[in-house]
């Protein structure tokens, strides 16, 4: 976290998103936000196994806030990315057996005292004459309306059917053909001769 964030006073659950993160930007937020709307929706506790799962249809900063707040994490296969380049989230709880997508269908637009000067700011960044503070303090404007506005200005809720995502699969490893490595059986390919080697290995051969 920078020193000046570190000094904004901020709730305590967004500011280990902004630990995490590294700092503080309106990707984060938006992913604060959604999380924080899923965690009410559904009544969730943060995930300790796979009881939660997110479907992040980009692979932007708002996932950290997921990753952070409802325990959807990378290494656990309860997070899935699926790279579409849309600020649209899907969170599941398998216990609940619901699932909520949440998903943009506005463009941003600020809506906070200081329009005067985040309009000067928007245009100075547009036009390629904003300094290193002027880019901060659109950033900060930015933030400080995600974090003030009501959940349904920013994103539209729709409750989506409950369609289990399979569990993190505990599939045994096998040494690599090639390598020798020990690799997932179910991600080794097979190769002309019958082998079964890593993707890498089978890429190179
Ligand atoms: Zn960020
Ligand atoms: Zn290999």
């Amino acid at each position: 976290m920078t020193v000046a964030d570190n000094k904004r006073k901020m709730p305590a659950d967004l500011k280990r998103c902004v630990e995490f993160h590294g700092h503080i930007c309106p990707g984060l937020i938006y992913g604060y936000r959604v999380a924080k709307e899923a965690i009410r929706l559904m009544n969730l506790g943060r995930a300790v196994d796979e009881e939660v799962v997110a479907v992040c249809e980009n692979d932007s900063c708002a996932v950290d806030a997921l990753q952070v707040l409802l325990g959807t994490v990378a290494g656990k296969g309860n997070l899935i990315i699926k790279d579409f380049g849309k600020n649209a989230y899907t969170v599941l709880s398998r216990s609940k057996r619901q699932a909520y997508r949440f998903s943009r269908k506005t463009r941003y637009d600020y809506n906070g005292k200081d329009k005067g000067a985040f309009d000067r700011l928007e245009a100075a960044v547009t036009n390629g004459t904003a300094s290193e503070d002027d880019r901060r303090n659109l950033k900060r404007l930015k933030v400080d309306n995600l974090l003030a506005r009501p959940f349904e200005e920013i994103f539209t809720t729709t409750e989506v059917s409950f369609n289990e995502p399979v569990y993190a699969q505990l599939a045994p490893s096998e040494p690599c053909a090639i390598c020798g490595e020990m690799t997932m059986a179910v991600k080794m390919v097979k190769l002309g001769d019958g082998r079964q080697a890593c993707i890498p290995c089978s890429q190179k051969s």
